[in-house]
């Protein structure tokens, strides 16, 4: 099965370097829900726990919510790198729309296209889904490459997908997840997309694509450059974070946009139907 992603794969690995996607009408409760500097994030109310692990410091220790399947896969994978020998604390989970605003304020305006700070509504911590973590070793020196070569960074590059965790910005792979390279940020997509992530040893963006080609809008390059991206114009953005799909007909060949281009819709790809999973209906 795993041959058969890769075979549907390389025929597109082309078009992944010269195009960005949107997913529409995404249901936030997927565990495999894709947010990327072209897919905004719903802001719907979430169900948030607090995972039983420790954080950073006492003082952010409300800030390590998650959805509560994902709360009990950290659980269980900080304890088992504990069984190894090694300690991971949790630093930021759930961030609100308004949460990762003040940060983009303070730090994002001034960074390259290629950073680590998301766009208010983009940031991928406020599906509940993500975790940045640090080790015992390289406690206090913050978020840093340093934890990939830390005793706990490999640990958990080599063991997260075992709990459903994928390495969400992996190095070198900038030009598609739109991210530099994050050891630290873990997030949950539950065991089976996991293993087969690690397996094909691919990003997110690339395993939403094999698994559900058919429903993704695909975006030019030029559409994507720029402070307003495509997204901007998809979805009515509203300064509270609140979101509303515009209408579009995503199977039907073009995809309208307010203001004017087109972006082109690509009939999907055909996939095998063993690869297409209950959420794919
Ligand atoms: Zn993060």
């Amino acid at each position: 099965m795993l041959q058969s992603l890769v075979g549907v794969f390389l025929g597109f690995a082309m078009a992944f370097q010269s195009w960005g996607f949107i997913m529409p009408h995404q249901n936030p409760m997927d565990t495999l829900i894709l947010v990327n500097k072209q897919n905004k994030a719903p802001s719907v109310p979430l169900m948030l726990v607090k995972p039983n692990v420790d954080p950073v410091e006492e003082k952010i220790s409300e800030n390590i919510y998650m959805r509560p399947d994902a709360a009990a896969a950290l659980e269980k994978m900080f304890e088992a790198a504990e069984k190894d020998g090694l300690k991971l604390y949790a630093r930021s989970g759930y961030r609100s729309y308004s949460t990762q605003k003040a940060i983009y304020d303070r730090k994002g305006r001034q960074e390259s296209a290629i950073t680590s700070v998301a766009k208010p509504g983009y940031s991928e911590h406020q599906t509940g889904l993500a975790m940045d973590f640090e080790g015992a070793s390289t406690l206090g020196m913050g978020l840093t490459e340093a934890i990939a070569d830390s005793p706990e960074g490999i640990w958990v590059a080599e063991h997260c997908w075992e709990y459903g965790f994928i390495i969400r910005y992996p190095k070198d792979k900038g030009y598609i997840t739109g991210y530099i390279y994050e050891p630290w940020h873990v997030r949950y997509v539950g065991v089976q997309a996991s293993t087969e992530i690690n397996a094909l040893d691919v990003t997110f963006e690339e395993y939403i694509v094999m698994k559900r080609g058919e429903r993704v809008v695909y975006l030019e390059q030029e559409e994507m450059i720029g402070e307003e991206n495509f997204a901007d114009n998809v979805f009515s953005v509203s300064d509270d974070g609140s979101d509303a799909v515009q209408s579009g007909d995503t199977g039907s060949g073009s995809y309208g946009k307010r203001g004017g281009s087109t972006a082109v819709y690509r009939e999907g790809m055909e996939l095998p139907d063993s690869l297409r999973t209950a959420q794919d209906k």
